[in-house]
């Protein structure tokens, strides 16, 4: 029998993450659920999934933090002996004029949805170079497409996020290891937390497809690019928004 593979999700406590690391796990990858703080939630999540007799492992890192990076990437090879899928999802949102944005908050918005990018790939690269195979996906944003007032520093990293994918993926493609990107539209989650009724309501109408995305529709996507029917593809960002961005 075929060896299973192995998909390490970042920020999978909760939201987009942890459908990701559901999906997959149904369709028969060994899933590394990463969580930072939220404790509780993943060790819920993660016995829901064991009781399932899914193959998954939890393991806690900030995953801006290098050395605790390092650290996960190599619990998962001793765990399941390979990493054949990288999904950069976690990340932090801010909603503040930018004249208002301190540089604490500037560092912040960059550690956790930048530097992770660069931590969490770079320590993986390593090992699927030696394999010369690999697909690495990360969670960018419509507004790193087109910019949100407000949200300067999350659009810019989320922006950033697409330029990286880009270059990283012209420079891996010879060694068969896929970089792309996917820029979901406004997804119903946590992060939506400040948003008002109103504010979404007004979001919807203003979507062709006429509703929110939900994290299903991000996963989706995920499990394809992660696929071999997706080996062709490399250096693209594929967004589900309903049209909120054409
Ligand atoms: P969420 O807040 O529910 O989940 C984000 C997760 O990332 C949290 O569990 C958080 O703890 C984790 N995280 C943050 N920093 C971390 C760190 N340093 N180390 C480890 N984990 C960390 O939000 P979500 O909506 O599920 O967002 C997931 C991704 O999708 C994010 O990158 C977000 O920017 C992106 N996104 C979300 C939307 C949306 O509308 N919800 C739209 C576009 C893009």
């Amino acid at each position: 029998m075929a060896k299973s593979k192995t998909v390490i999700v970042t920020g999978a406590s909760r939201g987009i993450g942890r459908k990701i690391a559901e999906l997959f796990a149904v369709n028969g990858y060994n899933v590394l659920i990463n969580y930072h703080r939220s404790e509780n939630e993943a060790r819920n999540f993660y016995k829901t999934l064991r009781t399932k007799g899914l193959s998954v492992a939890l393991y806690q890192a900030d995953v801006a933090d290098r050395k605790q990076v390092d650290n996960m990437i190599r619990f998962c090879l001793a765990q399941f002996d390979t990493v054949d899928v990288l999904i950069n999802n976690a990340g932090i949102s801010q909603s503040k004029m930018f004249i208002d944005i301190t540089e604490d908050d500037w560092e912040n918005m960059v550690k956790n949805n930048f530097n992770s990018v660069f931590h969490c790939t770079q320590s993986v690269v390593r090992y699927m170079i030696s394999k010369k195979q690999g697909k690495i996906i990360n969670i960018s944003s419509i507004w790193g497409m087109v910019g949100a007032a407000c949200e300067v520093h999350y659009s810019a990293v989320k922006a950033g996020i697409i330029g990286f994918t880009k270059a990283l993926a012209k420079e891996l493609g010879p060694l068969h290891i896929q970089v792309n990107c996917i820029a979901p539209g406004i997804i119903q989650t946590d992060m939506l937390k400040d948003f008002t009724t109103e504010d979404l309501e007004m979001l919807s109408n203003n979507t062709p497809l006429m509703r929110l995305g939900t994290v299903d529709d991000v996963a989706q996507c995920a499990l394809f690019l992660a696929s071999d029917k997706a080996d062709f593809i490399t250096g693209q960002v594929m967004s589900p928004n309903g049209g909120f961005v054409i």
